[in-house]
């Protein structure tokens, strides 16, 4: 059985999104989408194709940001009732959650939206 070719392969918005969530070109899967930690990259360097038309601009940050908050309603619940630390302990737990969920969640979903965007604009654009 042969396997098929990722060029040739049809697009859908959920193999662009989960391409986009690793930080890969969402037309062929290769090429990164980022030249580092939130940098996107011009063009995909295996296949070409064009990112410098999408600009997600405040929309990574604030889906972010959503994400966060409602991930720390549970977490500081649970901290709360269970560590039965001092208040600046559970501050500083809490503090560092938000970073590390902050730093972790931001290209995963910069990556997708960028994918998103690029799925209803350029795949339309050029008829693919
Ligand atoms: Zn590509």
């Amino acid at each position: 059985m042969e396997h098929q070719h990722h060029d040739t392969a049809p697009v859908t918005l959920g193999s662009a999104l989960g391409r986009g969530l690793r930080g890969r070109c969402p037309n062929c899967g290769r090429g990164r989408l980022f030249l580092s930690y939130l940098k996107q990259a011009d063009r995909c360097g295996a296949c070409g194709e064009g990112f410098d038309h999408i600009h997600p601009d405040d929309a990574a940050p604030w889906f972010t940001m959503l994400i966060v908050g409602l991930s720390l309603i549970p977490v500081m619940i649970v901290a709360q009732g269970t560590l039965h630390a001092h208040f600046l302990w559970t501050i500083l737990f809490l503090s560092v959650f938000i970073l590390a969920v902050s730093l972790v969640s931001l290209p995963l979903v910069k990556g997708a939206l960028l994918a998103a965007f690029w799925f209803y604009t350029s795949r339309s654009a050029t008829g693919r």
